[in-house]
């Protein structure tokens, strides 16, 4: 059962698929380190 709600207004914690770098940021966004795209953490990966 999925009840993953998502609020716009707060922030996740999003991985780097590449390079691994941690964030938190309130949408996704490309990696600060090396500009590839961040993963949200909090959202399980099937
Ligand atoms: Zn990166």
């Amino acid at each position: 059962m999925k009840d993953v709600t998502t609020d716009p207004d707060e922030e996740s914690t999003y991985e780097c698929f590449a390079c691994g770098a941690v964030t938190r940021a309130t949408s996704p966004i490309e990696c600060p380190e090396c500009g590839a795209d961040m993963r949200n953490r909090e959202i399980p990966v099937e």
